[in-house]
């Protein structure tokens, strides 16, 4: 069978076997939890709790009137001990809801399921799924509620499940797919009803067969197809998975839905059935802990607002010569500075590594590597050049807001130029430019 892909990319070591045959283990909840507003792209959630209050496992503590916003639920039972600002995971600190956990886990009355999930309307899925909180649990955190309501004009045909996991060490949606298959399909359905598609198409890697013959099995009487994709980095990012299936191309600047696509992941999916059939807000995700610095790799299933400390020490703790944690995977990850900030929507993994975290940095030697390996087309060092010495037009005009900051460039750097750190630093500039110019 022909193997699908898009061009350019690299293919890091996999490392996949730490953790691929560890199952998905449930994380007791910690003592407290620390769940902040801000877990998803867009508007922060505003508090809806105070200091004092008690709160119900899944009950609504945050939510917000604009659309580019997602609700924020309880994942615990408790007392609200502070509403403050907390360590986030993305860096600046965050304000976060901190809860006393009774150790209950009593349930809300809202939390009430449908019987017949597949009898309701796409806008009452829709509704149930902005309600649940639910975001893109790869990592970009998008809410889901808008990426299946498209502007007016803009027909969604095709629904993909992105079950690639192309990062390596992480196997947490893996492990979804091999434990919650049944669970994935029904929330992939649910998400072609909500986008009023006609079909959808599950994307795996082949590094994951098992999984693949596992879909192909029970995707029958569903309105879809699984596809098996040639194992490459980044073979998850939405618009390289969209060229691979489809050869549609994402025009620069544009959305999937402007080539009729819809991209969710596993996670994600699974989510939005546990939404719409039991009414299970989005409380708890996997997460796999693995990486040379840590005693035992596992894959856990955690609590939104549990410190990375507690998942940390459920593994054993750190080995001696641990020295940087990871948020995410190794390619796209963020380093962490401390270890009370906690698990949040977009948690993927926590890797821990023990060598050097920052390698010495040398000139540019025009060997082109990272322009060959660009899965956008981009000039990965001319970007980092402009953006580095403050050139912002300049680096605008040359695509870097097109830039994925899949790390593809960096990775293959001879030089260990850090490339994306840069890139990143001109994309930061040109949006805020560009909010002030509006404001
Ligand atoms: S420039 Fe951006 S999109 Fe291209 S390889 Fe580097 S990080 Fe990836
Ligand atoms: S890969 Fe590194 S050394 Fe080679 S051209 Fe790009 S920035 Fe320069």
């Amino acid at each position: 069978m022909r193997k699908k892909t898009f061009p350019r990319g690299t293919h890091p070591p996999e490392y996949k076997h730490y953790t691929e045959g560890q199952r998905l283990e449930k994380l007791e909840p910690p003592e407290k939890v620390f769940i902040p507003l801000n877990q998803h792209f867009g508007k922060p959630a505003d508090p809806l709790v105070s200091k004092g209050e008690e709160v119900l496992l899944g009950q609504k503590i945050g939510d917000s009137d604009e659309l580019f916003s997602a609700t924020v639920h309880s994942s615990v039972s408790g007392k609200v001990l502070f509403v403050k600002e907390h360590p986030h995971p993305l860096g600046s600190p965050a304000l976060t809801v901190i809860i006393a956990n009774d150790g209950k886990d009593t349930p809300h009355p809202d939390m009430k399921g449908t019987k017949d999930p597949f009898s309701l309307k796409p806008e009452d899925i829709r509704s149930k799924v902005r309600d649940a909180g639910i975001v893109g649990m790869g990592g970009a955190a998008f809410p889901t509620a808008v990426k299946l309501s498209p502007p007016k004009g803009k027909a969604i045909d095709t629904v993909i499940i992105n079950g690639c996991e192309c990062e390596p060490l992480l196997t947490s949606d893996y492990r979804l797919m091999l434990e919650y298959t049944k669970d994935i399909i029904n929330g992939a359905e649910l998400v072609r009803k909500a986008a009023e598609a006609k079909r959808i198409i599950i994307g795996i890697e082949d590094n994951k067969r098992d999984v693949f013959e596992l879909f192909k099995q029970k995707m029958n009487g569903f309105p879809g197809e699984t596809a098996l994709l040639k194992t490459k980095y980044p073979q998850g990012a939405e618009k390289n998975l969209i060229y691979a299936l489809l050869k549609r191309e994402v025009p620069r600047g544009g959305l999937p839905f402007d080539v009729g696509v819809v991209v969710q992941n596993v996670g994600t999916a699974k989510a939005v059935w546990d939404a719409v059939s039991s009414g299970t807000p989005l409380y708890e995700r996997a997460v796999t802990l693995s990486g040379p610095g840590l005693k035992e790799n596992k894959n856990l299933l955690i609590r939104i607002g549990t410190p990375f400390k507690h998942a940390v020490e459920y593994c054993g703790g750190l080995k001696e010569g641990a020295n940087m944690l990871v948020m995410g995977g190794p390619m796209m990850g963020l380093a962490q500075w401390n270890l009370d900030t906690p698990v949040i929507k977009g948690t993927s993994g926590l890797i821990v590594w023990e060598e050097e975290a920052f390698p010495e940095e040398f000139p540019c030697i025009s060997c082109g590597r990272c322009v060959s390996h660009c899965p956008m087309g981009l000039v990965p060092t001319r970007l980092m050049n402009y953006s580095r010495h403050g050139y912002y037009q300049e680096a605008e005009k040359w695509g870097v807001l097109d830039c994925v900051e899949c790390g593809c460039c960096q990775y293959i750097c001879p030089a260990k130029i850090p490339l994306v750190h840069w890139i990143r630093v001109g994309k930061n500039a040109i949006t805020s430019m560009k909010r002030k110019k509006k404001s």
